[in-house]
């Protein structure tokens, strides 16, 4: 049984047609890969399934549960977090206070002052955000300003973020774009770690085939909106369709 399926995905955006039609399963544990040239659909695909966008018809199944067309913070409750970019650090907050926010606003639906005075619940904050800073690599950076983090770090910092939640399933659109090749090295070895330690399931948009070839257990291919392969690494390899999308023709 897959943990996370989509039937028939689909988004339209007036005539355009972004995601056409996508089936897809993600089992438990996995890594995941979406791959497919500028403009295939791949970061519109994640968006509809993680609820920042809503798809025209379809549905998205996650964990047995229908979640088509939820808000991301009720889809976070069901288990399922996003990795955002840089915008969603607050620079003059520490590290660890950055993660424990989110960790309080996935714990209740949304981000609301009086948590704080909620003392049993701020422990269990403060216990996830040390966990997830410490899989990331950041604890020794807790007390440190965000905005003072380096590039690489701060991308590690989003990931904690996106941890708070205790997700089952991470969502991670080209982390590795805009680092240097030590930042983007040491980034795959913490999603290997992830998946290791934490147990998640993942599921990568990346355009370094690289990476993909390295970490993704199955690779979705996407081109025009449209599923043109879907297999293991080797599969998807020899596949002439993506050798032919890939080339431009
Ligand atoms: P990818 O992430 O694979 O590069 P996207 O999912 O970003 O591709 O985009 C797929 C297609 O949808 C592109 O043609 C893009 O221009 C279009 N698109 C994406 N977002 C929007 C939007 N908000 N409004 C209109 N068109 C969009
Ligand atoms: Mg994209």
């Amino acid at each position: 049984m897959s943990l996370l399926e989509t039937r028939d995905l689909r988004k339209q955006f007036g005539g355009l047609t972004a995601v056409d039609d996508v089936t897809f399963q993600v089992d438990r544990g996995e890594t995941r890969a979406v791959i497919g040239p500028n403009g295939a659909g791949k970061s519109t695909l994640i968006n509809c399934i993680t609820g920042m966008l809503k798809p025209t018809a379809g549905s998205v199944h996650f964990d047995d549960q229908d979640i088509t067309g939820m808000e991301p913070h009720v889809a976070v409750q069901t288990g399922i977090s996003k990795s955002f970019q840089t915008a969603s650090i607050f620079p003059n907050m520490t590290v660890k206070e950055n993660v424990e926010i989110a960790a309080l606003a996935a714990e209740h639906g949304s981000f609301q002052l009086n948590f704080f005075r909620d003392r049993g619940s701020f422990e269990g904050v403060h216990r996830i955000s040390e966990r997830m800073l410490d899989a990331v690599g950041l604890l020794k950076h807790r007390d440190q300003t965000a905005g003072s983090l380096p590039y690489g770090d701060k991308r590690r910092l989003e990931i904690a973020i996106a941890l708070a939640s205790e997700p089952e399933m991470l969502f991670m659109d080209e982390p590795t774009a805009g680092m240097s090749p030590e930042e983007t090295n040491s980034t795959v070895d913490l999603i290997e770690e992830l998946q290791d330690d934490l147990g998640l399931t993942i599921l990568i948009v990346e355009h370094d085939m690289e990476i993909i070839f390295r970490i993704a257990d199955r690779i979705l291919v996407l081109n025009r909106g449209r599923v043109i392969a879907d297999g293991t690494p080797e599969e998807v390899r020899d596949n002439e369709d993506v050798q032919e999308a890939y080339l431009g023709g």
